[in-house]
């Protein structure tokens, strides 16, 4: 029988890539509960392709009109936060993959987790703000973690049958975004669209944003200490353009292994759905000679402030602080590319929170949401003061 899937995301890129799998790898899973944010005619069509059990549109107003659509069919139609409870917890999901953008995942992971079973990590804030905690339920529940954010993906893939007190170092590679060549001086000019041209991986617009500043790396630290438990001097970030190498681990005797693949996410989804088996892709495989080269470089710390930002939080106490960068960078990104506020702001925002929300303790659930709400409110403020 097929496994039953549960897209939490699904008319986003990680939503639509999982869905190529499943499509590919023809009857062997099943999407069979489908969520999405506002994109109800997306998630309309997802539903009659894939007929799943449950189909849940976020934002209430579309309930109606999704319903209505498939009213001749025997989904079951549920809107707002309880509809998204409903999916991730749903009781007949055998793999949750979690495609929700930004910190709004939260709940919506930390469910999945309690259910105990396969939750292939996509949407990485929950981890950078609450990873001490979901690593708890973790625990608890047994359930089994896949990473999907293809570095991440990378990691789990290069220590499969290694032993953790054997590993020196991990190596976070990043594509270094479209900003990699641009002189510093030009920063402050770059557009939305500059932004969201990215050199190698086609992905939504905020996790481009981020890719630009850099703060996608600085998140992908937090996540990568609370997925492997590694501590904050074993974890660096190097750039290479090409995408070739997702990430690296070098081990006690000076060995490396690095994962590599074309910049494509469905070879980390269907890695976190089949593992630990392979299966043939549906994609492209990697040409070494239409590559040619494979190179690296140091990210330039004033360049990109948002990794340094993040390299600080890392070595840090407590929980706050993931939330904090967090939260400040989904307010910045928003400001972005709503075009409020200039690209090099959006690190300067950031650097605003840190400095009114720092302190180093643990954290609640309920106090980490509530610390999320604190930065957006502040950071609101602070932009409508300066405007
Ligand atoms: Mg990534």
């Amino acid at each position: 029988m097929a496994e039953q899937v549960v897209i939490l995301g699904a008319t986003g890129s990680i939503g639509t890539s999982t869905l190529d799998v499943i499509r590919h790898l023809d009857g062997r899973f099943r999407a069979a509960a489908v969520t999405a944010h506002t994109s109800w005619e997306k998630l309309a069509d997802i539903a009659l392709e894939f007929n799943p059990d449950i189909a849940v549109i976020g934002d209430e107003q579309f309930e109606q009109p999704l319903k209505d659509k498939l009213s001749h069919t025997s989904i079951e139609v549920v809107s707002g936060s309880s509809g998204l409870t409903r999916a991730s917890c749903y009781e007949k999901g055998d793999i949750f993959i979690t495609g929700i953008a930004g910190g709004i995942g939260l709940q919506a992971t930390v469910n999945a987790v309690r259910t105990g079973k396969r939750v292939g990590v996509a949407n990485k804030e929950p981890f950078v703000m609450a990873g001490r905690l979901i690593s708890e339920i973790v625990q608890e529940t047994g359930c089994e973690i896949i990473p999907v954010d293809s570095e991440h993906s990378a990691i789990f893939q290069c220590l499969l049958g290694e032993e953790s007190r054997e590993v020196n170092k991990v190596y976070i590679t990043g594509s270094g975004g479209p900003f990699r060549t641009w002189p510093i001086e030009k920063l402050s000019q770059a557009t939305k669209k500059d932004a969201l041209n990215h050199p190698t991986w086609d992905m939504g617009p905020k996790v481009t944003v981020d890719s630009a500043t850099m703060m996608n790396k600085a998140l992908e630290l937090l996540e990568a200490r609370w997925l492997f438990s590694l501590s904050p001097s074993q974890i660096d970030v190097i750039i290479h353009p090409q995408s070739i190498i997702h990430s690296m681990v070098e081990f006690c005797d000076g060995s490396i292994k690095a994962q590599m693949g074309n910049p494509d996410m469905t070879l980390p989804i269907q890695y976190a759905l089949t593992y630990p088996e392979r299966t043939s892709s549906c994609r492209e495989y990697v040409d070494f000679l239409k590559v040619g080269s494979l190179t690296f470089e140091q990210p330039d710390p004033d360049k990109y402030p948002a990794l340094r930002i993040g390299r600080e939080m890392l070595h840090k106490k407590g929980d706050r602080w993931g939330t904090i960068i967090n939260s400040a960078n989904e307010v910045a990104v928003d400001l972005f590319l709503n075009e409020k506020i200039s690209f090099t702001e959006i690190t300067q925002l950031i650097e605003k929170a840190v400095a009114e929300f720092a302190s180093e303790e643990d954290c609640t659930f309920e106090e980490i949401i509530a610390l999320d709400n604190k930065v957006r409110s502040f950071l609101k403020k602070e932009y409508i003061c300066d405007n």
